[in-house]
């Protein structure tokens, strides 16, 4: 990579989407503990295509400051891929990945950095309540959770969110991984590494509200379970066979009665709603298939994972973006001098 500009100590990756009111003040907040904590950083927004002034108030402080650095999507892709983005745009030998409404404080990065120091690889923050989030959201958050516990095949710390650090190693590490469906909370555990976590205290959002509705939880939720667990699929095989016990049990009582009773005729609701009961079945788990075979074309397709309008205050032009990243992948350096 060129040499005229080194690799910083500290990337900081923001993803926004809309958060134009916060920009400023997150940077405000933001500047002054990496000046006390490391000896060189860069901030790099990822602008989510943004429909408000998110991109020109990051342009403004870019000029201003040249650790600041944004990338800017021609659309909104959603707050994973831009996490995966700025992984890939980042040039610091550890990369945090933090909010830009505020909830996670940035004083806590002073924590992570020196955890990170001690020799840890991977420094997660824990969130130590959720009251910032409604109660209904929490519920559901919480039954998520428990479901993933149990079913889920990579354990997830509890608490952990996307507000951490990650070393370089980690970070080249989730670069090779070019998942479409990204749970990055799936994606940060499975990796693996020497990791620790944090406790810290989530904020109330300092403007504007929540780019998280119910729909788009509930995908992520699907995405979770269904990139780290093949659970849904096993269901159907279960409940098909214990069906087919039941069914079997059930055709040798009626051949027996048949031949100890003699036949009668009645029987006709029972066969319809044993008949209604078995299609609902199987029109639930074509479903479920269904949303495993569009995950998989969504896979198969290879489109890149985000397209890239603009950078502000970046090096040469795609430098870091048109090589895949299985490609860049070399196993032993990851051009960090
Ligand atoms: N975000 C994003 N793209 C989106 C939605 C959100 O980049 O499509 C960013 C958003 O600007 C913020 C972060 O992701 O910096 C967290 O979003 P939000 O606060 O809405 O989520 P919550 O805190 O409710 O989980
Ligand atoms: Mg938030």
């Amino acid at each position: 990579m060129s040499p005229h500009r080194p690799h910083p100590e500290l990337s900081v990756v923001v993803p926004v989407f809309n958060e134009g009111e916060n920009v400023e003040a997150l940077i405000a907040r933001l500047i002054p503990v990496l000046e006390n904590t490391v000896s060189t950083f860069e901030v790099l927004f990822v602008d989510d295509g943004s429909r408000d002034d998110t991109a020109e108030r990051i342009s403004r402080a870019a000029s201003a400051d040249s650790r600041i650095r944004a990338v800017l999507f021609s659309r909104n892709f959603g707050k994973e891929i831009a996490l995966a983005a700025g992984l890939d745009h980042a040039y610091g030998r550890a990369v945090v990945l933090i909010d830009a409404d505020l909830q996670h404080p940035p004083e806590t990065i002073a924590k992570f950095v020196a955890k990170w120091r001690e020799g840890y690889d991977m420094v997660y923050g824990q969130r130590v309540d959720r009251s910032a989030d409604g109660p209904l959201r929490r519920w559901f958050t919480e039954k998520f959770y428990t479901l993933f516990a149990r079913f889920g095949e990579t354990p997830l710390p509890p608490g952990a969110g996307d507000y951490r650090l990650m070393d370089r190693k980690v970070v080249e590490a989730l670069r090779r991984l070019g998942e479409r469906a990204r749970f990055s909370k799936g994606l940060y555990a499975w990796v693996g590494f020497k990791s620790v976590g944090v406790p810290f205290e989530v904020a109330e959002r300092l403007h504007g509200s929540s780019k998280w509705g119910y729909r788009q939880l509930t995908r992520f939720a699907f995405d979770g379970l269904s990139s780290f667990s093949t659970l849904p699929l096993k269901l159907a095989t279960y409940i098909g066979v214990g069906i087919s016990i039941f069914a079997f049990t059930y055709a040798i009582a009626m051949a027996m009665r048949t031949i100890f009773f003699g036949a009668d005729v009645p029987g006709f609701p029972s066969l319809i709603v044993s008949v209604m009961f078995l299609s609902g079945i199987q029109l639930v788990f074509l479903g479920v298939i269904g949303e495993y075979v569009g995950r998989i074309f969504a896979e198969v397709k290879r489109r890149p994972l985000y397209i890239v309008a603009e950078e502000i205050g970046g090096r040469s032009r795609g430098e870091n973006r048109l090589a895949s990243p299985q490609a860049e992948a070399a196993p032993a350096s990851p051009s960090i001098p």
